[in-house]
């Protein structure tokens, strides 16, 4: 059972950065309107994730541990619905299986708070501790109890980047959570959560890059696209400045990239590329789920109406800044 559950958790938990997804994202779900997230060492010997979200309930506490007990009634409308169900309630024990973790939590109908000390899959305390409501975990050393993973780590610096990049792209797909990032003792992320995705590109990326987006949205036959994107004199000499989601998640996507860079044509310099942070939306049954749900890759029912809605997007705004 341990050899199992051991390979279970490298499926979800592969390096700090996957740790720092999966615990985000389960900030993000208990409803938190802001999370912080501390690193040392890249993650390898410190992840903090810190919340004010609903917390979760002593009686609660132990199967929050436990694999596939998740509390989450997945709906229909879970984008890798099909996909991911064989992920659902793992993280926190995949997590817990590879690492010393700490949970501290609480929720608003308790007096007292939880503290649990886990290490190795294993619960070894479970007890009263004074915390506001929201939850904190902590994990460290991670793959301690795994050193062939471990050998797979990169240096520190890549680990950190990679944590960061992770935080990026939630940050940019939840401008209505506030989100902090505390590397290696300097906070270098810190987004204002008040759901302006314009005010949160400035908490990501910072005003130099920011001041050159502009908005950015078109809908037809129920799939739209929107967001931000560059004016055509900020462009770069590389891709790594388009954030696309689909339905709130970070993908990418080759009909996107090609609709946006054809909308460009001929208001920007071959060999140049435009940025953007969009969201494209549609319903739950026009995106491919026989995607690996770990990967980023995605694939649509109907390409063109995805292409259309980010190159009108794209176009209306360019043609609207030249009126
Ligand atoms: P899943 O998110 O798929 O349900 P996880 O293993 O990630 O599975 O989490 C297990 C359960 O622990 C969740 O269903 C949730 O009830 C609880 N949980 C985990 N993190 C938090 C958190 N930050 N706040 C409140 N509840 C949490
Ligand atoms: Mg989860």
């Amino acid at each position: 059972k341990q050899v199992a559950e051991l390979i279970a958790a490298g499926e979800v938990v592969e390096r700090p950065a996957s740790v720092v997804k999966e615990l985000v994202e389960n900030s993000i779900d208990a409803g938190a309107s802001s999370v912080t997230v501390e690193i040392q060492n890249g993650g390898v010997s410190y992840i903090r994730v810190t919340d004010d979200g609903c917390g979760i309930l002593r009686e609660d506490v132990h199967n929050a541990f436990v694999s596939h007990a998740t509390s989450k009634i997945k709906g229909e409308d879970d984008l890798y619905n099909i996909g991911t169900l064989g992920f659902r309630g793992e993280a926190l024990a995949s997590i817990a299986a590879v690492a010393r973790v700490s949970l501290l939590t609480r929720t608003a109908e308790e007096l007292a708070g939880t503290s649990v000390q886990a290490e190795g899959g294993q619960i070894l305390s479970v007890e009263d501790a004074g915390c506001p409501v929201g939850t904190t975990i902590i994990v460290r050393d991670l793959f301690y109890n795994t050193p062939a993973r471990m050998k797979f780590l990169k240096k520190d610096v890549s680990e950190a980047n990679a944590v960061a990049a992770c935080l990026d792209r939630i940050a940019l797909s939840h401008p209505e959570v506030s989100l902090r990032f505390i590397r290696e003792q300097k906070t270098t992320l810190h987004t204002s959560g008040d759901n302006n995705l314009l005010s949160c590109a400035y908490g990501v990326f910072g005003r130099d890059f920011a001041k050159g987006l502009i908005e950015a949205s078109y809908e037809s036959d129920g799939v739209s696209a929107g967001g931000l994107i560059s004016k055509p004199e900020e462009s770069r000499a590389t891709r790594g400045m388009q954030y696309f989601f689909v339905n709130g998640r970070f993908v990418r996507t080759r009909t996107a990239m090609a609709a946006l860079e054809e909308a460009f044509k001929g208001s920007i310099t071959v060999g140049k590329f435009p940025s953007c942070i969009l969201n494209i939306t549609m319903p739950y049954h026009l995106v491919d789920v026989n995607v690996h749900p770990a990967k980023v890759e995605v694939r649509f029912v109907n390409e063109r109406l995805v292409f259309d809605a980010v190159y009108f997007a794209a176009k209306n705004a360019l043609a609207a800044l030249n009126e």
